[in-house]
């Protein structure tokens, strides 16, 4: 294949500025104070205020990480050993992790073949006796089908727990997603909308969960009534003044970073619209995507190259993007496959409180989308004219491939 003498996007990917004066504001203020301490913590308390603002839920405990924040959500629901969670199998291991530790067990059910969420087809086949949860992942900001899945949660009193961490200003129907399940996961990391290093929220209504929540992060120590005398087994995942800092100023910046994703990835899906041999993502009627990726798929035999080599020809044109996302479904990694969830062993398996073999578990349209995909860099730095650019250089690219 030819190289391109000049790329055909002729400027290298934008990157936002991602912190600046108001971080600054916040940790110089920080400084002065006496104390670190998230509980009573001036910072933390902003960072809840903020939070609020965007996801008006009553009960929000801000923490270590998203995983944390899912484990924190699970261990909520005082699962029993052996019960089921239903999760998707794309996904980051912060989704499964804390059903892991909670001794429950992740079942995995297959996907929409254009907007990477959740089948509800698939999770109503994958519902058994023991099935007390689902947590639908909002992939790349993209609002999963929750018109099908919450009336399936009520049918048969499953438990939704939301993992937004990759949908901050993501919107379901107009509303944010996280305001619909029963408890909201949201990270903070590097790699997030908006990002204090490492950090997460969690958040619920729930008047039976609420209350208890900040325990489950806090060792279950009662920081309202003082004193210790733990009830329950529970992690330390509590954040840290230094982190809240950083993401209470972070969250104002929120709704315009989302506006500008959305933008672009609409934008990209209208400029591709028609091009043969690409699946584009699809965002449901009425729902808003705040784009963390853009991830496109190229229908199999379409194409005289490979998935990997049109990737390449994309790159040598200028287009920040990468063959695929996650190597493999996250059932099919080493740590599932083995069971080697606790120095080897699978106490719940041990004990017969589950059948579930990892080894078995398929998911067709979750392997084929990891198969066939594209992933693109997507950031609000990209402007209207940046994104044009990546579309002609996507459809020029389409045709020189076409079979
Ligand atoms: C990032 C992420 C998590 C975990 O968040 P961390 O802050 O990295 O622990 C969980 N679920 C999804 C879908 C994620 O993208």
């Amino acid at each position: 294949m030819p190289l391109p003498t000049s790329p055909l996007v002729d400027e290298p990917v934008p990157q936002p500025r991602r912190w600046g004066e108001a971080e600054l504001a916040r940790l110089a203020a920080m400084v002065e104070q006496q104390t670190l301490f998230y509980w009573n913590g001036p910072q933390t308390a902003a960072l809840v205020a903020e939070f609020r603002r965007l996801y008006p839920l009553e009960h929000v405990f801000p923490c270590s990480s998203g995983t944390a924040a899912l484990h924190v959500a699970v261990a909520a629901l005082r699962l029993q050993p052996g019960d089921e969670v239903i999760v998707p199998p794309i996904t980051d291991m912060g989704t499964v992790i804390g059903v892991l530790y909670q001794q429950a067990v992740p079942v995995f059910a297959d996907l929409e073949p254009q907007t990477y969420t959740l089948d509800p087809a698939d999770v109503r086949r994958r519902i058994t006796a023991k099935t007390r949860a689902i947590i639908p992942v909002h992939l790349g900001g993209n609002p999963c089908d929750l018109a099908a899945l919450l009336p399936l949660a009520r049918e048969h009193r499953l438990a939704v727990v939301e993992d937004c961490a990759q949908a901050w200003g993501a919107r379901w129907q107009g509303r944010p997603v996280g305001l619909h399940g029963d408890v909201a996961c949201f990270s903070l990391n590097e790699h997030k909308h908006v990002s204090c290093g490492d950090g997460g929220i969690v958040a619920t209504n729930d008047a039976r969960l609420g209350p208890g929540i900040a325990k489950w992060g806090d060792k279950f120590y009662d920081r309202v009534v003082g004193g210790r005398d733990p009830e329950e087994l529970a992690p330390n995942y509590r954040i840290s003044e230094p982190q809240s800092a950083v993401a209470a100023a972070q969250l104002p910046r929120l709704p315009d970073i989302a506006a500008r994703r959305t933008r672009a990835g609409e934008r990209l899906t209208a400029a591709l619209a028609g091009t043969p041999g690409l699946l584009l993502p699809e965002v449901r009627p009425g729902d808003t995507s705040s784009y963390w990726f853009y991830v496109l798929r190229l229908q199999p035999g379409r194409f005289r190259v490979s998935r990997d080599e049109f990737a390449a020809a994309l790159a040598a044109e200028g287009v920040g993007c990468q063959a695929g996302y996650i190597p493999r479904p996250i059932y099919q990694y080493p740590v599932f496959r083995n069971h080697n969830f606790f120095g080897g062993h699978w106490p719940v398996r041990q004990l017969g409180l589950t059948a579930m073999d990892y080894r078995q578990t398929s998911c067709p349209v979750a392997e084929a989308i990891l198969r066939d995909c594209v992933k693109f860099t997507l950031n609000e730095a990209m402007t209207d004219a940046y994104i044009d650019k990546v579309a002609a250089a996507v459809r020029a690219v389409a045709r020189r491939l076409e079979r």
